[in-house]
């Protein structure tokens, strides 16, 4: 078994979109602070860390983008939704800040020598990560699906798909439309990915990204990884 890391770090002011708030990290104890008792001294480090619930890479709960009262909080999703097979599709060749069409994702499912199940996590691979991290450009310049294309994998029954971006549709109309296709459709998604061109080309694999289990979240920070089951050679 491998285990591909497919997390973005959290850190002290570590982007984030205004509609959420900023990651403040720090020391609160260091070492430098000794306890004693009853002859034995310790020390310990710990730190003070505020965070938005929609950091780095993280899931979106139902009722992040359903108004509905029925619409799941985070700690109320079932979680098998994060536990599944997984398909990667590559449309690292689509520029940035243009918009991922249905043809666009029936080439990529094609490309994988595979299709896509009923149930799976669809990992979308646009380089947006190589192309823009560490720039301004990482919040806004980033290809995104449509209504249209949104749509499409809400047809295929998937579970939720994963992005490296802040969000899954263009900053705007398209991200809104996007975002109501989820709702409308039953389905999720995962934003801040990182390491998507490690997982391209290996057909399913299975995918791991638990959330915190925060009452009423309106999404979570998750550790997403892939897990690739190696062939026993010898
Ligand atoms: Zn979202």
């Amino acid at each position: 078994m491998r285990l591909i890391d497919l997390s973005g770090e959290i850190y002290q002011k570590c982007p984030t979109l205004p509609n959420h708030p900023p990651v403040t990290f720090s020391a609160y104890q260091t070492h430098d602070t000794v306890r004693e008792s009853e002859g034995v001294q310790f020390s310990c480090a710990s730190s003070f860390l505020t965070l938005g619930e929609h950091t780095a890479s993280h899931v979106d709960a139902p009722c992040h983008f359903d108004e509905r009262e029925t619409a799941l909080s985070v700690d109320e999703m079932p979680l098998d939704q994060f536990y599944r097979p997984s398909l990667c599709l590559d449309l690292s060749h689509i520029p940035l800040r243009s918009d991922i069409s249905i043809a666009d994702l029936q080439e990529a499912e094609a490309k994988t020598g595979e299709t896509i199940n009923k149930g799976d996590i669809i990992l979308l691979y646009m380089a947006h990560y190589d192309r823009t991290f560490g720039s301004p450009e990482f919040l806004t310049d980033f290809p995104g699906l449509t209504k249209e294309s949104a749509t499409w994998l809400g047809e295929k029954g998937i579970t939720s798909f994963g992005v490296e971006a802040v969000s899954p549709g263009r900053p705007g109309k398209n991200n809104f439309e996007v975002h109501l296709v989820c709702r409308n459709m039953g389905f999720t998604h995962m934003e801040g990915l990182a390491n998507l061109h490690q997982v391209v080309g290996l057909g399913h694999f299975q995918f791991a990204g638990f959330p915190l289990k925060i009452r009423g979240g309106t999404g979570s920070p998750i550790r997403a990884v892939a897990i690739i089951d190696e062939l026993e050679t010898s």
